[in-house]
C-alpha cells in the first residue's frame, strides 16, 4: 500500500537542510508520497530507512531504458491515468515493421522510408525511433541478416522472436544497441529470460490473455528480471484496447506492480495491410496507453498529425509550450531585412512564422523571451513590454547582428510604439495587423 507523507517524515533525517530542493523534510516527505520526487534526492536517509521506504515509494510503473548512447530512450514511469491529473512522463515511441517475408526490394524501400520522416517541431526531433523485426514461418534462416540491415539504421530494434536460439544469434549482431527482445511467453520464458539477461536487454512478455501475461511476468520477476515490457496486443483492436487500458489501470489505480511495465502494441497484427486504420490506431494507442506502437508504415502524412498529438499529450500541462528566443531569418532574410518581433509562445510562433513564410518577404523574426505566454497575456504580465523588448534586443546584440532599423510589432500591443521609439532610438516602429492571418497582405504591401 502507498505510504503517507507522515510515514515517510517519521523516518526522514529531519535536518531541514534544503539540499533536496524542498524547504523542509516534511515538504520533501509529502512530495515523495505524491510520487513527485524520488526519495534518492535526499542524501541523508539512513540505509535502513531507505530500504524500508524505497519499495513502497517506487512509482507504480517502472521506467525502462532501451537503446544505447545518444539513442537511449525511457519508456513507462507513468504515475497517472489522465494527463490533466499531473503529466504523462515518457513519450510513446513508434516503430516500423520489417519481416523476412518481404522481398529485398520492399525491405530496401522500408529502410529508406524509415529515414525519411525526420524533422523538428518546438525543439523536439520527430522521427521513427524504432524498427520492429519479425520472421515468417519459413524465414527463420534469413532473420539474422534482416536484423543486421535494420541495425544499420541506427534505430532501436525490437526483435519479435520466440525461439531462444534464433534470438541469441540475432542479439549477437545488435545487442550493443540495447534492443527489446519481444518473445517471452508462458511456454518459453525461462529460455528467453536467460538469453535477454545474458545480452543485458529488455524482454517483452506476451500471452494468450491478461491472466497468462500476469503469471509469466510474476515468474520472470521471481527469476530476478524486472527489465520487462508487456506486449498487450490481443486478437483484435477491441481486445488490444481493453488489455492496454486494464494493465495501466491495474498498475496505477490498484497498485498492481506486476502490471507496472511499459507496453507494446503491434498494429500489424490487428490491422494488417490497412494503413488508414493503422494511422487511426496510432493516435488511439498514443492516448491509451501504448509505450511503443508498431505500424507497417509511418510516412509524413501519418507523422505530422501523430507527432503533433504526441507532443501535446506529453508536455506538462503546467508549463507553457515555448520556442527558443532568438533571431529566425525567414525567406532568405539577411542583416538588411526588416525585423518583426513577437513572443515565444509556441502557438504564436507557428502562426506568425507560417504567415510570414507564406508572404515570401524576407524578414528577421525576433522571438522575445516572454515566459511562453501569448502576446496579450505576456504584455499584461509585464513580460512583453517596451522595457523587456529593449532589454532583450540589448542582451541578444540585435543591433550588432542586424543593420535594418525597421521593427514591426504585433498590432495588439500597438500601445508600445511610443515607448519603444523612446527606449530604442534609431528604430522605426511599425504596427502589424491584429491577426496573423492578415500578415501576408501586410508584408507584401510593406515590401
Ligand atoms: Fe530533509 Fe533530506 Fe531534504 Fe535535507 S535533503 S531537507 S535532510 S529531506
Amino acid at each position: 500500500m502507498a505510504l503517507k507523507g507522515l510515514d515517510i517524515f517519521k523516518l526522514s533525517p529531519k535536518k531541514n537542510c534544503k539540499e533536496c530542493g524542498c524547504p523542509t523534510c516534511m515538504a520533501f516527505s509529502m512530495k515523495v508520497a505524491q510520487g513527485a520526487v524520488d526519495i534518492a534526492a535526499c542524501p541523508y536517509f539512513a540505509p535502513e530507512a531507505l530500504a524500508k521506504l524505497s519499495a513502497a515509494t517506487e512509482p507504480p510503473m517502472k521506467t525502462i531504458k532501451v537503446g544505447a548512447g545518444d539513442a537511449e530512450l525511457s519508456l513507462g514511469g507513468e504515475t497517472v491515468l489522465f494527463r490533466h491529473e499531473k503529466t504523462f512522463v515518457s513519450r510513446t515511441r513508434y516503430a516500423m515493421s520489417l519481416c523476412t517475408c518481404m522481398d529485398d526490394e520492399t525491405v530496401a524501400q522500408k529502410l529508406e522510408d524509415i529515414k525519411k520522416v525526420d524533422y523538428e517541431r518546438i525543439g523536439e526531433r520527430m522521427f521513427v525511433e524504432m524498427v520492429y523485426v519479425n520472421y515468417s514461418a519459413d524465414g527463420k534462416q534469413d532473420y539474422v541478416e534482416l536484423v543486421k540491415k535494420a541495425a544499420e539504421t541506427g534505430r532501436i530494434l525490437i526483435l519479435d522472436c520466440k525461439d531462444a536460439e534464433i534470438a541469441k544469434a540475432a542479439l549477437e549482431v545488435c545487442k550493443d544497441g540495447k534492443p527489446i527482445l519481444n518473445g517471452a511467453d508462458a511456454s518459453n520464458y525461462e529460455a528467453m529470460n536467460a538469453v535477454a539477461t545474458a545480452a543485458g536487454v529488455v524482454l517483452g512478455v506476451s500471452g494468450a490473455d491478461l491472466s497468462e501475461i500476469h503469471d509469466t511476468v510474476e515468474k520472470l520477476e521471481g527469476l530476478g528480471n524486472k527489465n520487462l515490457v508487456i506486449d498487450v496486443t490481443g486478437a483484435d483492436v477491441k481486445e488490444t484496447f481493453k488489455n492496454a487500458v486494464q494493465i495501466r489501470k491495474a498498475a496505477i489505480k490498484d497498485g498492481d506492480r506486476t502490471f507496472g511495465y511499459p507496453s507494446i502494441v503491434n498494429l500489424h497484427k490487428i490491422a494488417a495491410g490497412d494503413l488508414h486504420k493503422q494511422a487511426a490506431l496510432l493516435s488511439l494507442f498514443t492516448m491509451k496507453y501504448g509505450s511503443v506502437i508498431v505500424a507497417e508504415h509511418i510516412g509524413y502524412a501519418e507523422a505530422l498529425p501523430l507527432y503533433g498529438l504526441r507532443q501535446n499529450l506529453f508536455t506538462d500541462p503546467q508549463k507553457p509550450m515555448k520556442v527558443e528566443p532568438g533571431i529566425y531569418p525567414l525567406n532568405g532574410a539577411d542583416e538588411n531585412s526588416v525585423c518583426l518581433t513577437t513572443v515565444d509562445f509556441a502557438l504564436t510562433y507557428f502562426l506568425v512564422s507560417g504567415e510570414l513564410e507564406r508572404s515570401g518577404v524576407p524578414v528577421n523574426l525576433i522571438i522575445n523571451d516572454a515566459g511562453g505566454l501569448s502576446v496579450l497575456t505576456s504584455w499584461a504580465a509585464g513580460k512583453f513590454s517596451s522595457s523587456s523588448i529593449a532589454k532583450f534586443f540589448q542582451e541578444q546584440d540585435i543591433e550588432g547582428k542586424i543593420k535594418s532599423r525597421k521593427l514591426i510589432i504585433p498590432g495588439k500591443v500597438a500601445v508600445l510604439k511610443g515607448e519603444l521609439e523612446a527606449k530604442m532610438p534609431g528604430w522605426e516602429i511599425i504596427i502589424a495587423p491584429n491577426e496573423a492571418v492578415q500578415l501576408v497582405k501586410f508584408m507584401k504591401d510593406f515590401a
